[in-house]
């Protein structure tokens, strides 16, 4: 008989055309197999997605080739899956997909496994949420982790949900802050190893928008447990353990009197882990208020990425990309782990495109600065980032001081990138084959000015008022393939609305990423000239994935408009108020004559 591991093994190792026909008669698992974190951090093994990033340090980048520049114009749809109901909204999921099982979670906190090659619906769960939860940016997630017979999310009422990946019975389910707070999580979990606890669920809560403070979540993943908490913002005193353990930072520091009890600087894009240095890299999003008058000195960790020692939740390094920020440019941006090879030596590199409009290398043993380079035009907020990766300020472009200005309101200024950001959370991608970072950028500024705020419990704590528009008139989405060692812009994809979806290369030679109108793209990765394109017919906000299963590559990808951009988009907005919304997965494959030749 043939078992799931015998099946692996098989589709590994090139199966024989009766093996396959054999297989096709297989039901779906009664029994999943245990997911270890070996396999979590094998890279090798095509077969399975089995993170958030595609791989633990987030390069989403797959060495398969059948699916190449060669044979990508016979790419074709194999199925797609409605999420169903009235609930269609922004779809920014990654899937998960294993033994042959994807898990996709959809708006409204829902999670669904479906038969990879038929789409067939397995089971789905639905969180139920309460009325009154607080999410800022739509009612997205952006994904599942998974762990032996388990998948994890969060739910916008700010829980995680442990499910039985067969079943999709509840194992567990926690809550790590107050919804009414305006507490959500919309991050997808990862399983990091420790020496100490065992294999831990870490995740990251969002609600800066709300004066909420930044935690990351370590979790013993088959109970729910709490291990350690790490808070964000210096202060404040995490746990280990279930006691008090040490406070980030020392007080009153980079704030001042009480500032940091509501403070922001929120992980809510979640995190990645580099089994290399053993680190975990979480993005802190901005101070809250957005009224940085309100906040003087450095607002450590706020706008920033902090390196955690995941054995107990100590920060080994921190960078702030934006001290003292004034424009919303959450430091949340994914952290990815890449060896950078420059003037004949290998550096332990990691990179990140910051919403502030730079593109970020450090030495991610160490968190020391390596380069800065603008990704978008006409970045006016900073004239420059200095040696020590520090902004050089340009102080006519933060919004003025309400105290300054008339009546009540501080001077409006025109800032570049707008507060959506040079990028905001879709996730770029890096190439083993070029190189290249593709990062899915936005050319847009807004007008922006400051006003008193106060604190109050659950309501909105920005003293700002903004509004978005785009930098050129033809397009505002980019698509950009950078070079880490001179940050220069290899080639880039111009696109008219703005991008909101992930992005993936392949070893094959290709770049998918979505457009908000709908189409899901592959492009050539030396080059950014478009190889196929299909339209699925409503907006991509989601990152695509792929996979090999018993002989052929697959692509698939969550579609459904979405997210911040028409809710917060201003005049952007306007300029797309057409799309249509949905809320499906997606998943393509090559006509069957390639398939055929490419055995
Ligand atoms: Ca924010």
């Amino acid at each position: 008989m043939l078992t799931f591991k015998t099946r692996k093994a098989i589709a590994a190792a090139g199966a024989s055309a009766l093996a396959l026909s054999a297989m096709m008669f297989l039901a779906a698992p009664t029994q999943a197999r245990d997911i270890t974190v070996q396999d979590i951090d094998n890279t090798k093994d095509t077969s399975d997605v089995l993170t958030w990033g595609m791989d633990a340090q987030g390069q989403r980048y797959s060495p398969l080739t059948q699916i190449n520049k060669e044979t990508v114009k016979d790419l074709v749809p194999a199925w797609s899956f409605s999420f169903g109901s009235e609930k269609q909204r922004g779809q920014e999921a990654q899937a998960i997909v294993a033994d042959g099982v994807i898990y996709v979670t959809g708006s409204y906190s829902r999670m669904f496994a479906l038969d990879a090659k038929s789409g067939r619906k397995l089971w789905e769960y639905d969180a139920r949420l309460p009325d009154g939860i607080m999410p800022c940016c739509d009612v997205i997630n952006r994904g599942a982790a998974i762990y032996k017979d388990k998948v994890y999310f969060g739910t916008l009422d700010s829980k995680i949900v442990a499910l039985n990946r067969t079943t999709g019975k509840v194992v567990w389910k926690k809550t790590f802050g107050d919804y009414k707070e305006g507490y959500s999580i919309t991050a997808a979990p990862i399983i990091v190893p420790t020496k100490s606890h065992g294999p831990l669920l870490l995740t990251g809560i969002a609600g800066d928008e709300f004066g909420t403070t930044g935690k990351v979540y370590a979790l013993n993943p088959d109970t729910g447990e709490s291990v350690w908490i790490r808070p964000t913002v210096e202060g404040m005193v995490g746990e280990l353990d279930g006691k008090p353990s040490t406070m980030t930072g020392k007080k009153d520091q980079t704030w001042s009197g009480d500032e940091y009890k509501y403070g922001g600087g929120s992980p809510w894009l979640g995190g990645l882990y580099d089994p290399e240095t053993h680190l975990a890299f979480f993005g802190t999003g901005n101070p809250a208020p957005w009224n940085s008058w309100e906040r003087p000195g450095d607002n450590k960790w706020t706008a920033a990425r902090i390196a955690i020692d995941p054995e107990n939740g100590e920060i080994k390094w921190g960078f702030q990309t934006t001290p003292h920020e004034g424009w919303d440019y959450d430091g949340v941006n994914e952290f990815v782990s890449f060896d950078m090879k420059k003037d004949g030596k290998t550096i332990k590199a990691g990179a990140t495109a910051d919403r502030n409009g730079f593109f970020y290398v450090l030495d991610r043993t160490n968190g020391k600065f390596i380069s800065a380079s603008p990704f978008v035009e006409k970045i006016n907020w900073a004239k420059g980032i200095d040696s020590h990766g520090r902004p050089i300020w340009d102080d006519a472009n933060r919004p003025g001081d309400p105290a300054k200005g008339t009546n009540g309101k501080g001077k409006e200024v025109f800032a570049i990138p707008g507060f959506l950001g040079g990028k905001n959370q879709m996730p770029m991608a890096y190439s083993q084959r070029t190189g290249l970072f593709y990062v899915p950028a936005n050319e847009w500024g807004m007008d922006i000015h400051n006003e008193p705020v106060t604190y109050k419990k659950g309501a909105a704590f920005l003293g700002a008022g903004f509004n978005i528009k785009p930098t050129f008139e033809d397009h505002i989405g980019a698509l950009k393939a950078i070079d880490p060692t001179t940050g220069k812009i290899v080639w880039q994809d111009n696109n008219v609305a703005p991008l909101w979806g992930g992005v993936m290369t392949t070893g094959g030679g290709l770049v998918f990423y979505g457009t908000p109108e709908g189409q899901l793209k592959a492009v050539d990765d030396k080059t950014g000239k478009e190889l196929w394109s299909f339209n699925v017919g409503t907006g991509i906000v989601a990152p695509p994935v792929t996979w090999m299963q018993d002989g052929e590559q697959y692509v698939g990808v969550a579609t459904g408009w979405g997210g911040a951009v028409p809710l917060w988009g201003g005049e952007v907005a306007k300029r797309i108020k057409n799309i249509s919304q949905g809320g499906s997965f997606w998943v393509f494959k090559l006509h069957k004559s390639w398939t055929a030749d490419a055995k």
